[in-house]
C-alpha cells in the first residue's frame, strides 16, 4: 500500500474529532441538528487549522440521513457513500490553480443540476482570494438567488482580499490557531498509534513551529518519523532546520550573550540550507521589533503579532533579557543589513559582519545608557530651576545649555559661562486645563491601544515638552529608523494631541543624535551639555 501522509491519514472525519474551533464546530452541528441551513459560507483562517476538514465534514452532516446531535453518524448509505466519494454531490475545487473566470462558470454551469442522490450540492472551493474578479462576479450572480439545493463553502486564508458582495452574502467563521497544547495532544495519539517513542519536548518543539496548524504539525511530525528511534528534541531540530521561528530565537539569545562563535555557526548553518541572507537579516530585524513589542504591551502581544500565546510568552520572556536600547540598535543593524545584502557581492561575508557587529558591543550601549542618565539629570535640572524660579531656593547654579535654551537667566546666579543659560523646556498649560505632562501621557495610552507599534517606538524616546502647541518627542539612542516610524504616525499623533488637549497641536521629532561612532559630534553633546570647560579630551 502507498504510503499515505499522516495528516492524511489523520484528518478528522467527524466534528467530534475536530481538535480546536470549538465554537466554530458547535455552531455548524447546531445548524444540522436544527435543519436551518444556509448556501453560503465563509471559513477564514490561517493554514492547517481545520477549514477544508471542517468543511468536508460539514458537506457529509448535511446529507446525513441520521445525524447525531448535527454530526455524522457515519453509518447510513449517505455517509457510506459520500465517505467512499461514489457521488460526485460533494464539489471541490481550489481556486488557486482555477482563477479564471471560465474555470468559475464550468463549476456553476452544474449549480443548477440537482443533487445525483444527496439532499444537498455542496461547493467547497479552496483559497477563494485567488478568484478573479470577473470569476467573483459569477459567483456573485449564482450565490445572489441559489438554487434550494446548493450550498457553498468558500475558504480562504485571506478574506480582505474577497469583495464586499460577496462576504455579506457569507455566514462568516474564523478559524483560530489552534492551542499547543491540543496540538501536541494529537501528535501524543499519532505516535502512540504508530507504535513510536516521542519525547514530550519534542513534540511541544513541533507545535510551536506549526504556529497553530495542525496539517504543518504533522507534516514535521512526518518528516521526524520518517528516520529510526526516537523523536527527540536533537531529531526535530535537525528536521526543522533553520525555518523554524525557533532558530531566530537561539540567534537572537546568542546576541544577546555576545557569543560570537555561535552565531557564526549559525550563519554557516543558514547559508548551508541555501537560504537568502537578505531575508534573514529581515527576519532578525522583524524579532527585535517583536521583543520591542513584548517590552511595551506584552498583554496585547498574541493578538498584535498573530502569534499563539505560548509564542508571545517566549518573546516576553526573551525581551528580559535586553535593553531597550540594545533592541533598537541590533534591529536598526539588521535593518541596514537586509538592504546592503541585496547588493552585497559577498552575502555570507556581510552576514557575518553584523553578526558580528551586533555581539561585539562597540561601546554604543553604554554610550546610549549615560544619554538616558543626561536626559535624567537634564529633567532634575528642570526642577531645579523652575523651583528657583518659583522662589523657593535661592541657590547658586552653573546651569547647562541646551538649544532650547533661549532666553538669559533670571533669578539664577550669573552664568560662569557667556553663552550659558537655564533650560528653558516649557511646560505650558494647555486649553483643556491640563499640563503638557499630562496631556502626553493621555497620549501616549491612547497610542498604546490603536497603534502599538508606534506607543514601542514613543515610549523608549523621551517627551521634550510643549511650546505654541508644538509637542516635541526626541528618540532613544540616536535611532534613525524609530523617528523614520514614528513620523509615519504624525497626522493621527496630531490629531489626538488635538483631541486630548483642546488646541490645536502639532508633533515634532528632534532629529535623531549623531551615531555614538562619529566621536567628535559626541564630544560636542557633551561639552553643550556640561559646558566646553567641563569637558575634558582624554
Ligand atoms: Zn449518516
Amino acid at each position: 500500500m502507498a504510503y499515505q501522509a499522516l495528516y492524511r491519514q489523520y484528518r478528522p472525519a467527524c466534528f467530534r474529532d475536530m481538535v480546536g474551533q470549538e465554537h466554530i464546530v458547535q455552531a455548524l452541528r447546531n445548524q444540522v441538528a436544527s435543519g436551518r441551513i444556509g448556501h453560503a459560507y465563509l471559513f477564514c483562517g490561517s493554514r492547517g487549522t481545520g477549514k477544508t476538514s471542517a468543511a468536508k465534514i460539514f458537506a457529509r452532516a448535511v446529507n446525513c440521513l441520521n445525524p447525531q446531535d448535527g454530526d455524522v453518524c457515519g453509518e447510513c448509505a449517505s455517509c457510506k457513500r459520500l465517505a467512499a466519494a461514489e457521488v460526485l454531490d460533494i464539489i471541490e475545487m481550489d481556486a488557486a490553480s482555477n482563477s479564471k473566470v471560465e474555470d468559475a462558470r464550468d463549476l456553476l454551469e452544474t449549480v443548477k443540476y440537482p443533487p445525483n442522490e444527496s439532499r444537498y450540492k455542496v461547493y467547497i472551493i479552496d483559497e477563494i482570494h485567488e478568484f478573479s474578479d470577473k470569476a467573483f462576479n459569477a459567483l456573485l450572480k449564482t450565490l445572489e438567488e441559489p438554487p434550494e439545493h446548493a450550498i457553498f463553502i468558500l475558504a480562504t486564508t485571506d478574506p480582505q482580499k474577497l469583495p464586499n458582495t460577496i462576504l455579506s452574502r457569507c455566514q462568516r467563521y474564523d478559524f483560530a490557531r489552534i492551542p499547543v497544547p491540543q496540538i501536541v495532544k494529537r501528535l501524543r495519539l499519532v505516535c502512540d498509534a504508530a507504535k513510536r517513542e516521542a519525547d514530550d519536548e519534542a513534540l511541544n518543539h513541533i507545535a510551536r513551529a506549526a504556529e497553530g496548524g495542525m496539517r504543518d504539525a504533522l507534516s514535521m511530525l512526518d518528516m521526524c518519523m520518517s528516520y529510526d528511534g526516537k523523536v527527540d528534541t536533537a531529531r526535530v531540530q535537525e528536521v526543522l532546520g533553520t525555518n523554524d521561528r525557533a532558530f531566530l530565537f537561539r540567534f537572537a539569545e546568542a546576541v544577546e550573550r555576545e557569543d560570537a562563535a555561535a552565531l557564526l555557526g549559525a550563519v554557516d548553518e543558514l547559508i548551508r540550507d541555501g537560504r537568502d541572507p537578505a531575508i534573514f537579516a529581515r527576519e532578525v530585524a522583524q524579532h527585535m521589533r517583536a521583543l520591542m513589542m513584548a517590552k511595551a504591551c506584552p498583554d496585547e502581544l498574541p493578538g498584535l503579532l498573530d502569534v499563539t500565546q505560548e509564542t508571545a510568552n517566549d518573546y516576553v520572556r526573551q525581551a528580559e533579557d535586553f535593553s531597550p536600547t540594545r533592541l533598537m540598535s541590533v534591529m536598526d543593524l539588521f535593518m541596514g543589513a537586509e538592504t546592503a545584502l541585496r547588493y552585497a557581492s559577498s552575502p555570507r561575508l556581510y552576514l557575518e559582519t553584523a553578526a558580528l557587529k551586533a555581539c561585539l558591543r562597540t561601546g554604543e550601549e553604554d554610550t546610549a545608557a549615560l544619554k538616558d542618565r543626561i536626559a535624567d539629570l537634564e529633567k532634575k535640572l528642570r526642577g531645579l530651576q523652575d523651583a528657583l524660579d518659583a522662589g523657593q531656593y535661592v541657590v547658586a547654579v552653573q546651569a547647562p545649555n541646551t538649544s532650547a535654551a533661549k532666553e538669559p537667566a533670571k533669578k539664577a546666579a550669573k552664568p560662569a559661562r557667556q553663552d550659558a543659560a537655564p533650560v528653558e523646556i516649557p511646560r505650558e498649560e494647555t486649553a483643556s486645563g491640563k499640563s503638557s505632562d499630562a496631556v502626553w501621557k493621555e497620549l501616549l495610552d491612547k497610542v498604546k491601544r490603536v497603534q502599538p507599534g508606534t506607543f514601542a517606538f514613543l515610549s523608549q524616546g523621551r517627551f521634550d515638552g510643549c511650546a505654541g502647541g508644538v509637542y516635541r518627542w526626541h528618540p532613544s539612542s540616536g535611532s534613525d529608523s524609530s523617528v523614520a516610524y514614528v513620523m509615519k504616525a504624525k497626522e493621527l499623533l496630531e490629531q489626538l494631541l488635538t483631541e486630548i488637549s483642546g488646541a490645536p497641536s502639532h508633533f515634532e521629532a528632534a532629529a535623531a543624535a549623531a551615531p555614538a561612532a562619529s566621536g567628535v559630534s559626541q564630544l560636542q553633546q557633551f561639552r553643550d551639555i556640561f559646558g566646553a570647560e567641563n569637558v575634558i579630551e582624554q
